[in-house]
């Protein structure tokens, strides 16, 4: 685990995060993919985050079990926070200096469109078999 700072395109949001996970998922949900226009990458973090201009951070409520954040400024993506557990994925691209970055999970491996694919080895995880580990 890794300590590292992150901030939106604006700069008016900086975030601090002291648990981040240098092995990121990848997210192929319909959701993520019109959230930001392609799948989404994100570091977990747990909850051990410090958020700078967090007036400036707007939530959006996409599911009954999470939320996502955006700076209201300048639109850039933050996170995706689970609602119960408060666990953040943060967004990977917001980090400026995270080495040793290792693509390790892609979620919603049956979501996945047939117009790209990576190449990275990782494991995955179709919709139902995340469905089972949330117990929803
Ligand atoms: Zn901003
Ligand atoms: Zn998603």
């Amino acid at each position: 685990m890794i300590s590292a700072k992150a901030s939106c395109l604006c700069g008016a949001v900086k975030i601090t995060a002291k648990d981040v996970n240098p092995k990121f998922t990848v997210c192929h949900c319909v959701t993520c993919r019109e959230w930001g226009g392609s799948a989404f990458f994100a570091v977990e973090c747990g909850t051990s985050i410090e958020i700078e201009g967090e007036d400036k951070v707007k939530m959006y409520a996409s599911s009954s079990w999470a939320t996502r954040g955006f700076c209201s400024d300048c639109g850039t993506h933050l996170f995706f926070k689970f609602s119960e557990s408060g666990d953040y994925n943060m967004s990977v691209g917001i980090f400026k200096n995270l080495s040793d970055l290792e693509m390790d999970l892609q979620y919603y491996s049956d979501q996945r469109p047939d117009y790209y694919c990576f190449s990275n080895k990782t494991k995955e995880l179709s919709k139902a078999e995340i469905m089972d580990s949330l117990g929803l």
